[in-house]
């Protein structure tokens, strides 16, 4: 019979010299100091052989440890029974080179431990049956408690990050700009309509979603903070397969890994109402609410851009029209001021329906409207302002006591590409429009010629 522990290695080794006699405690010390423990088991008999080590292992004392299998077999958990048993069977009969096996052991305070238990067949009879075979049995609850603790903090982390309203991410960029993404949280189904399983070993099904349009900025302003490690910041828009066209806007950190690359931390959301709001502002802010014109800032924008083509070369001829209602001041004393808005909302009306699509009408405040008339010279553009000055004079609004009619001014000028300023001609054409006034109202007047 072994003895294990102590002699039980040497006999294990069946050392016959003093150097290995030597080796073999020194190896004893060694495992037992490990928190492991050697087992030997007869597989025909049945008898199983522990060292110091291992009985200590579980708290017990030699003589409560008896060297029958079945007892061995008592002392796992009954939950992993069964799954212990079946890898040893398979290890007997020869399909896995070794036995290996996590499982729970009762100690003798009837408390269990978790243990790596391993093992393997040292001898088989002519017909591959087992004889005998030699383990260890590694005290691994510590190793548990840890690995359980681990798993409970990526639980919460997992948690925590999945309840953020966004896309919680870490994004590693190799020197070479290729990217994955080791970490994305759940949202990333919303965000990007992709699982973190699509971007772990690269970052492409991502660029694949960003708008073509807005792939550059993306890119540049990702370059930019990864070389300065600035924060990132980026608002683009993506193009889904379920959701279509959306806005996220992206703000990470990034630190500098030792290869050269990058590692980022941060979060995208979504940002679609917040641009939808921030356009219909926009375009609030450029619009005038009474009659529905462009108002002045939009219309001097209008303005800018056709002097600025017209200066580069890239436009014919434009004129600039002014137009003032005569005596408007009157028409709000004698009908009131909800009459008078009448009035704006129907020259608005007129001036779009007399003019082309491609004239940019605008109203600059109170009674006086503008138009920018592109490809249109100076002659052409006094026929415009006539066929306008008639049209309106001909409208009948409705008032309490019946109806009204109006008459307007209009001053006309060309704009010119020797001008020092976009709104010369502007200038030009309210002198004009002064001009028609003076010389008594409901007439045109272009500038630089005397109004008939
Ligand atoms: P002129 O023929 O010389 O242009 O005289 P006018 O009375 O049309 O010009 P004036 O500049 O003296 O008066 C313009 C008036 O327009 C004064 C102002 O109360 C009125 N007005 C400005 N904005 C609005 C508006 O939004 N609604 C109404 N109803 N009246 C307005
Ligand atoms: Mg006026
Ligand atoms: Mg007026």
């Amino acid at each position: 019979m072994l003895e294990v522990g102590h002699s039980a290695s040497a006999d294990l080794y069946q050392s016959g010299c003093g150097v290995r006699q030597d080796f073999s405690d020194i190896l004893a010390l060694a495992i037992e100091g490990s928190g492991t423990g050697v087992w030997d088991r007869d597989v025909v008999t049945g008898a199983i052989r522990y060292c110091d080590g291992w009985v200590g292992l579980l708290g017990y004392r030699r003589e409560e440890i008896s060297d029958r299998i079945e007892d061995a077999y008592a002392r796992v958990h009954p939950d992993d029974l069964a799954y212990v048993q079946a890898t040893m069977r398979d290890h007997f009969a020869g399909l896995t080179p070794s036995y290996e096996v996590e499982h729970r052991l009762r100690c003798r305070d009837g408390s269990y431990k978790w243990v790596l238990s391993r093992g393997r067949v040292i001898s088989r009879d002519g017909d591959g049956r087992a004889l005998r075979m030699v383990g260890t049995t590694t005290d691994i609850t510590a190793m548990r408690v840890l690995a359980e603790r681990l798993r409970a903090s990526m639980a919460l982390l997992s948690s925590l990050t999945d309840q953020v309203p966004g896309l919680v991410f870490q994004c590693r960029r190799a020197p070479d700009g290729t990217a994955c993404v080791p970490y994305a949280s759940a949202r990333i189904t919303e965000i990007y309509e992709l699982t973190p399983q699509q971007v772990a070993e690269s970052s492409q099904p991502v660029h694949a979603r960003i708008h073509p349009d807005d792939l550059d900025l993306y890119r540049a302003t990702l370059a930019e903070a990864a070389e300065r490690l600035t924060p990132w910041q980026c608002v683009f828009r993506v193009l889904l397969p379920r959701q279509g066209l959306r806005w996220r806007q992206v703000d990470a950190r990034a630190t500098r890994l030792p290869d050269g690359g990058t590692l980022w931390h941060g979060l995208v959301v979504d940002v679609t109402e917040r641009k939808r709001v921030e356009q219909e502002l926009h375009d609030l802010a450029r619009v005038d609410h009474l009659t529905c014109l462009p108002n002045r800032r939009a219309f001097t924008e209008r303005m800018e851009r056709a002097w600025h083509a017209l200066v580069r070369g890239r436009a014919g001829d434009v004129a600039v029209l002014m137009l003032d209602i005569d005596h408007f001041k009157s028409i709000n004393d004698r009908h009131g001021h909800t009459a008078g808005d009448a009035v704006l909302r129907r020259v608005a009306a007129t001036m779009l329906a007399e003019l082309r699509p491609g004239d940019h009408a605008g109203r600059l405040g109170g009674e006086e409207f503008a138009v920018v008339l592109p490809d249109t010279g100076l002659a052409q553009a006094r026929q415009v302002a006539e066929r306008l000055r008639r049209a309106l004079a001909e409208c009948r609004i409705p008032v309490a006591d019946g109806t009204m009619r109006l008459t307007v001014s209009i001053g006309l000028s060309d704009m010119r590409a020797t001008d020092c300023r976009y709104d010369d001609a502007l200038a030009r054409a309210d002198m004009a429009l002064y001009a028609a006034k003076e010389a008594g109202r409901n007439r045109t007047g272009v500038s630089g010629e005397p109004v008939g």
